[in-house]
């Protein structure tokens, strides 16, 4: 097959990302498409593929290192139409391939907002893909994931899609009717449906692969890299049954079986996916066809998936056990199954049957992983068809509304902090990010460190054991390990702080806030003087005669943190009293409109950059013109076959309705005999004789009952005939209406493909090589511009620090500008000696004046600098100069010393001072954070006289 663009959507799911990559290996131009929201359903549920997955990114940049190929990809949800149009306006696909979906029945029976979530998911977001191909690109094949489920388990043989009907002596080629196993296999249903209707009235092609129930963990493309592999689901929610049963196997868990087992299903291997659906992108439905595949190979009971693992095992010397449960789902038990599936294998499917070989291939994957099963969430079903979600189901999603965090750093670094992100059910938009520089999920793979362990908790919520705490720990082995919350692994600003760029200080003083324990109780002063006097002693043994201070201890500086952008609070992490990483994320603002436009700015630039690489590139641009010029043929091709199609519409309609009016004519003309003969012998009309002996009265009477009902049945095969006509007539205008609709859209199609012929043939000039240049560096600047507004909705922690205060909730109105830092003495009583900073949270943040109504969403003590504020007399003013040494003592940690150095002394005099003296304040650096040290504790100084 010639190399064609497709798009992939649902391509960080099971199937959805080894279909790209082995799409990419065939040569084609792929683009991959997901919205993340798998993880977050995860994340939601408490559950996590059994195979660690990196993110999309990762997984992007390691193909194309491996492979040397390039894959496109754009996070984007289907049932946002515009970011799904403006792809599908960009690469104008040849063919799509539709995996994303939420494609799990039980998360589909939890409750009511499961199975509205799933429906509006499926079904609006198919809508949107066909109104978006229709617009765009008509011609496009989509091919669409169903499911063998939507036919349910009737008693007659499954076909493949259509059946014929004979009814009331009349045949007709309908859908199979459908009979499906839960409100996510409905939704299916009505994707076919739609997808039919758009067949139909758009002539679109369509492929509606119903497919069976997916097993194996890799293929060609997962095992060339850690960082490839696909997911694997072993969950009651997530897990197909094969999957489950060898996780079980493998765990040496007993195989449970729902109800008697006879449930009988079509089954392939993951290797089949991938030819099955590249066997329908190489072999196209035609425009206006709505194809329909069985995909699956085999089908087995429960009981006989069951008996082969056991048996499978059984030849490695394992013994594994089969045991019943009662069933969570409503469905029979024990029922006829028989469903067709030659189509593909008639298009050259060589199927992987499933071998005793194959299982144990499989169970040798899990058992290498198998510490990272989580026994109830592979022994216990947590939904039940009757009655919802059960209590295991309430146990895990309350512990996954709770997120954990754990951001994986690059080999071996460090992971800075943890945090707990109160994450709410509709968590979708919280932290929806993309670009940036790439996280990391390293498979397999130890972390350095993991801090902040009181707030780490585990996937069923409960605190994960101290051990977790340690120094090395592999959260790969944790059962909760998952995704940050944008589902892409990300420190969601995992830059260094900001501090160090570009500080300002301002130079005039302010009213500053009046932290209360930093004034200084005279009283305490003098017993802390009287308690520290061994320590004077010993330093003035050692230095010199010295004069001592009575002081408090404080932080140097307080950072009050708010957004740039005023928005609405998605996610507040950190409560007063917590201490926070430098670079740890402590609050963020919904995206979803951020997100969005980088999404856009990114498919704008990736159209722009195609168009300028052909214009540059003499030889692709002739391979272009060439592939343009053939897809103008087929346009032509495709419309001159069109407009044969409403020919033929048009004379088949013409017989019909001749051959309809003809019956017509000769029903009336039965009629018109009839009645005649009636009036010629029925003079009177249909009248009993009044005298029975007479002769032949009798049989006049009846003979023209007779003619009397023969006219009465002559009528109404008239006003058949009549009506099949008018049937007739709106079937074939019909008809002739979809025909002529077919040549509209070809006819569009040859416009659009002779437009794009015209425009590669004219377009290489040096003018539009220069225009086109200068598009690609007008979006690159709107991406860079759109990356940057996305990392402005979140705040990190310029430095480590205790957070003192948080002032605000999710859902409230935030944002006013940026990061304000207050350096120096912070007393009511110290006027001057100003050392105010901005610190702008990044290059674009407006820095606020002081005092201008800045209102900090969340304050810190910076843990990094501490220092001492003393009262000295104006007698030993003379004696201080910046940079002096002095030693302080701390009673409250045990009379402990330590070094520090004379910042500056505020020369304004210390307000409502109980000295007779007139006092003033003395700032002391102290040269390192003693330990224990407390905003507040008491301090004397010894200072050199
Ligand atoms: P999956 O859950 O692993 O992958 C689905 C992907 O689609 C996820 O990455 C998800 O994030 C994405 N997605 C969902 N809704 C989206 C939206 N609105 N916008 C963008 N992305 C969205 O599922 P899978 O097992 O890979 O199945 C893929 C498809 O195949 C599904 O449609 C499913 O119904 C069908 N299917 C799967 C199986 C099976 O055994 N796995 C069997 C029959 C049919």
């Amino acid at each position: 097959m010639r190399e064609a663009t497709v798009v992939v959507l649902g391509a960080d799911g099971y199937l959805g990302w080894p279909m790209t990559m082995h799409l990419s290996r065939l040569g084609h131009r792929v683009v991959a498409v997901d919205n993340l929201v798998r993880r977050r359903w995860d994340q939601e549920g408490g559950t996590y593929s059994l195979i660690p997955i990196a993110t999309m990114d990762e997984r992007i940049r390691t193909w194309c290192e491996v492979t040397g190929k390039a894959i496109a990809w754009h996070h984007a949800d289907l049932c946002d139409y515009e970011a799904l149009d403006a792809i599908i306006a960009a690469y104008r696909p040849d063919a799509v391939v539709h995996f994303a979906e939420q494609r799990s029945a039980p998360f589909s029976m939890i409750d009511r907002d499961h199975a509205i979530r799933t429906q509006a998911n499926n079904v609006l977001g198919t809508l949107n893909l066909m109104f978006a191909l229709h617009e765009r690109v008509p011609d496009c094949h989509l091919i669409k994931l169903g499911t063998m489920g939507e036919y349910g388990c009737p008693n007659i043989d499954i076909e493949e899609g259509w059946i014929t009907i004979e009814h009331n002596g009349r045949t007709d080629r309908v859908l199979y009717p459908k009979m499906p196993h839960s409100f996510y296999h409905l939704s299916k249903v009505h994707d076919s449906h739609n997808i039919h209707f758009g067949t139909r009235i758009w002539g679109m092609r369509a492929t509606d692969l119903n497919q069976g129930v997916v097993y194996g963990a890799d293929t060609e493309d997962t095992s060339r890299h850690p960082l490839l592999r696909t997911r694997f689901d072993f969950d009651s929610i997530w897990g197909t049954a094969l999957n489950r049963f060898c996780v079980q196997a493998a765990t040496g868990h007993d195989i449970t079986v729902y109800g008697k087992g006879g449930q009988t299903r079509g089954y392939l291997e993951i290797r089949d996916t991938m030819a099955c659906i590249t066997l329908a992108l190489e072999n196209p439905a035609t425009r206006g066809e709505f194809r329909v595949f069985n995909q699956f190979t085999e089908q087995f009971t429960l009981n006989e998936l069951a008996e082969t693992v056991k048996r499978a095992r059984a030849a490695s010397g394992m013994k594994t056990r089969i045991s019943h449960v009662p069933n969570p789902r409503t469905e029979l038990e024990e029922h006829y199954y028989n469903a067709k599936h030659t189509g593909l294998l008639e298009l050259g499917l060589q199927p992987h049957l499933l071998a005793d070989t194959l299982i144990e291939s499989m169970i040798g994957v899990v058992e290498k992983l198998k510490g990272r099963v989580d026994p109830v969430l592979l022994q216990r079903p947590s939904v039940n068809w009757t009655t919802g979600g059960n209590e295991i189901w309430r146990q895990y999603s309350q512990a996954g509304g709770t997120a954990v965090l754990i951001p994986a750093a690059v080999a071996g670094a460090t992971v800075a902090a943890t945090a707990t992100v109160a994450a709410g059910r509709n968590g979708d938009l919280v932290g929806r990010r993309n670009g940036g520089s790439p996280p990391v999920v390293p498979a397999e793979r130890s972390v350095a460190r993991v801090n902040g362990g009181n707030e780490t908790k585990a996937a069923n919520g409960s605190a994960v054991a101290d051990g977790v705490h340690s120094d090395t720990v592999d959260v790969t082995k944790l059962p909760a390990f998952r995704e940050t919350a944008d589902g892409n692994g990300h420190r969601a600003n995992g830059g260094p702080p900001h501090e160090s760029e570009g500080t300002t200080v301002l130079g005039s003083p302010t009213a500053r806030k009046v932290h209360g324990r930093k004034q200084m109780a005279f009283g305490a002063l003098v017993a802390v003087a009287a308690l520290t006097a061994a320590a004077i002693t010993l330093h003035n043994l050692y230095f010199g005669p010295a004069s001592t201070f009575a002081g408090a201890i404080e932080p140097a500086r307080q950072i009050d943190l708010n957004f740039t952008q005023a928005g609405v609070l998605a996610s507040v992490a950190v409560h007063p009293g917590d201490h926070v990483k430098a670079g740890q994320v402590l609050a963020t603002e919904d995206q979803s409109v951020a997100q969005h436009q980088l999404d856009a700015a990114n498919a704008t630039l990736t159209a722009d950059q195609v168009n300028l690489t052909f214009l540059q590139n003499p030889s692709l641009n002739g391979a272009q013109r060439q592939q343009l010029g053939l897809e103008v043929q087929k346009a032509q091709a495709d419309l001159a076959a069109a407009q044969q199609g409403v020919a033929d519409a048009s004379s088949v309609a013409a017989a019909s309705i001749a051959a309809a009016q003809g019956a017509v004519r000769s029903a009336q003309a039965v009629l018109t005999a009839d009645k005649q003969q009636f009036a010629s012998a029925c003079p009177g009309g249909v009248t009993p004789p009044s005298d029975p002996s007479v002769t032949g009265a009798v049989s006049l009477f009846l003979n023209c009952q007779h003619l009397s009902d023969t006219i009465q049945r002559d009528s109404g095969a008239v006003a058949a005939a009549q009506s099949e006509l008018t049937r007739e007539q709106a079937l074939t205008a019909q008809s002739i209406h979809s025909a002529e609709q077919a040549v509209s859209a070809s006819t569009l199609s040859v416009q659009v493909a002779q437009n794009d012929l015209s425009l590669q043939t004219s377009a290489a000039t040096p003018a539009n090589i220069a225009l086109a240049q200068a598009t690609v560096a007008k979006d690159r600047a709107a991406v860079t511009s759109a990356q940057n507004a996305v990392s402005e909705l979140v705040v990190t922690a310029p430095a480590d620090g205790t957070v003192t205060q948080v002032n605000g909730s999710v859902g409230d109105l935030v944002g006013d500008a940026g990061v304000r830092a207050f350096a120096g003495p912070q007393s009511s009583t110290a006027q001057s000696q100003p050392d105010f900073s901005i610190l702008p949270q990044s290059p674009q943040a407006t820095t606020p004046a002081p005092g201008s109504g800045f209102q900090s969403l969340i304050s810190l003590e910076d843990a990094s600098g501490w220092q001492v504020v003393a009262q000295v007399p104006e007698s030993a003013v003379s004696h201080l100069h910046p940079g002096q040494s002095a030693t302080i003592n701390v009673v409250a940690l045990g009379g402990a010393s330590f070094h520090a150095t004379l910042r500056w002394v505020v020369p304004v005099p210390v307000q409502g001072s109980s000295s007779s003296a007139t006092m003033y304040q003395a700032v002391y650096a102290l040269a390192s954070v003693p330990t224990g040290v407390l905003p507040g504790m008491s301090a004397s100084v010894a200072a050199p006289n």
